[in-house]
């Protein structure tokens, strides 16, 4: 049996339209994978040794669950199936845990355990991020083997992890503790959006991220309002001042040091050209007049750093009291790319805020949550992919030099040195990290032919 590349194309198609991809992701999206919550771990276990390694282990593959390095944090899962060690082995990863469910705060008759069409979208929690987007790609490779009798023709590995969602912690030392069962010629995997829902994307890295509290702390407790409120400094206000010396009031960061010295490097600029982003449905607005000026929308959100407030607080909102605050504070969040230096990031600031007359607010907690990683997008396997994804969908690829979201690729990287190749399965508006998550019925089923599309083609390599 030899079959055909286009055979294998309709196959993965078929069954995603006869509803066997669906069926799939429902099994797993109603395991309760809630790596953030206490109670999750029995959940994030059954997910790698249940679900996956039953339905990976019926493909032919090799399946160990291993524990976290962290044993507080969830397992990992390796599958491996090599045919021949003279072919081309490539590695892919997945994460298996979701966000909280927020289970009262979805739209009525949706859920985040069941998943519930309706139009053109698939709701439920990691529809989107990622279980979706894993099972796209394993049910391609189904359509793979099937279409080669059994065969693929190359060497596929898979690690899945189950706490991205806490910031992928011990992944580092798992992979660099495990290099010779996972070394690759390259990774190919899938999260995240694509740059707008109806264009093909290839990502080949991911922003970093990196968080710090601003803190000003001026006295052991409130004070009454009436007798110090005008007479005694309030944190609050210091504390939004200091924000505003940091970004002005249009979203510019003024940390100039924050940004790539030499402004956008080439290769990103031509590689982001004419690129368009959006489609992000009712989820948010691009707004034009917001960030550096002088960038269009993918270059501020793939060759950019960005700042953000994630959370800000003074006294208890929930429960004034007539007091002046003892202390305020903000836990805030810079999105890198590889053309800045993270390590920089703090002195950079305090430089800044002292500068400025903030002597007394506090940078805190400093640190690298996430690192960035960047393959050149003019790399051979980058080139590679985006020809097979062009030949399966009939039409352009957008390559961009980084996702805007994070990702682990760094370790992948520094461990492993392979290239980095992102194929987003999602969309801006996907919700993935709130309620009323979804994954777009369109780009999955174009995402899945794609796949059977790349993985027939390695197989002929
Ligand atoms: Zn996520």
């Amino acid at each position: 049996m030899t079959g055909t590349r286009d055979g294998a194309i309709e196959r993965a198609e078929k069954y995603f339209d006869d509803g066997g991809f669906l069926a799939e992701l429902q099994r797993r999206v109603a395991i309760p994978t809630t790596s953030q919550e206490q109670d999750s771990m029995p959940a994030l276990q059954q997910y790698v040794s249940g679900e996956m390694t039953e339905s990976l282990e019926k493909l032919g593959y090799d399946c160990t669950v291993l524990p976290n390095p962290r044993t507080e944090y969830g397992p990992f899962l390796i599958a491996r199936r090599v045919e021949d060690s003279t072919k081309p082995t490539v590695l892919t990863y997945g994460h298996g845990d979701v966000i909280r469910g927020q289970e009262e705060q979805w739209r009525q008759g949706l859920s985040p355990w069941k998943i519930v069409v309706e139009g053109d979208r698939m709701y439920g929690r990691g529809t989107a991020d990622n279980k979706g987007q894993h099972a796209v790609n394993l049910s391609a490779l189904e359509a793979v083997l099937a279409e080669r009798g059994g065969r693929l023709g190359f060497n596929l590995k898979l690690v899945l992890e189950t706490c991205e969602e806490r910031g992928s912690v011990g992944l580092r030392d798992f992979v660099a503790g495990h290099t010779d069962l996972l070394k690759a010629d390259v990774l190919i995997g899938s999260d995240g959006p694509r740059v707008m829902p109806d264009v093909p994307t290839i990502a080949t890295g991911t922003r970093g991220t990196f968080h710090f509290d601003l803190v000003v702390d001026l006295r052991p407790g409130g004070v009454h309002s009436g007798h110090w409120g005008g007479l005694t400094t309030d944190p609050a206000i210091v504390l939004t001042y200091a924000l505003g010396a940091i970004m002005d009031r249009n979203g510019k960061i003024l940390v100039r040091d924050w940004l790539p010295r030499n402004g956008l490097p080439a290769s990103v600029r031509s590689v982001l050209h004419g690129c368009e982003v959006g489609g992000g449905g009712e989820a948010a607005s691009i707004d034009p007049d917001w960030g550096e000026p002088g960038l269009t929308a993918a270059e501020k959100i793939y060759g950019w750093n960005s700042f953000i407030v994630l959370a800000m607080v003074s006294g208890r909102p929930e429960n004034p009291v007539n007091a002046v605050a003892p202390n305020a504070r903000a836990h805030c969040q810079i999105r890198y790319t590889v053309d800045t230096d993270p390590a920089t990031f703090a002195p950079a600031l305090r430089k800044h805020l002292d500068a400025e007359g903030y002597a007394n607010v506090r940078i805190e907690n400093a640190g690298i949550r996430m690192p960035a990683s960047r393959t050149d997008p003019a790399d051979p396997w980058v080139r590679w992919t985006t020809a097979s994804m062009e030949r399966t969908l009939g039409r352009h690829v957008q390559v961009i030099p980084n996702s805007s979201g994070g990702l682990p690729g760094d370790v992948f990287v520094d461990h492993l040195d392979t290239a980095l190749i992102w194929v987003p399965h999602s969309y801006n508006g996907c919700k993935q990290h709130g309620p009323d998550e979804h994954l777009l019925i369109a780009p999955a089923r174009e995402g899945i032919a794609a796949f059977a599309g790349i993985w027939w083609d390695l197989g002929e390599k």
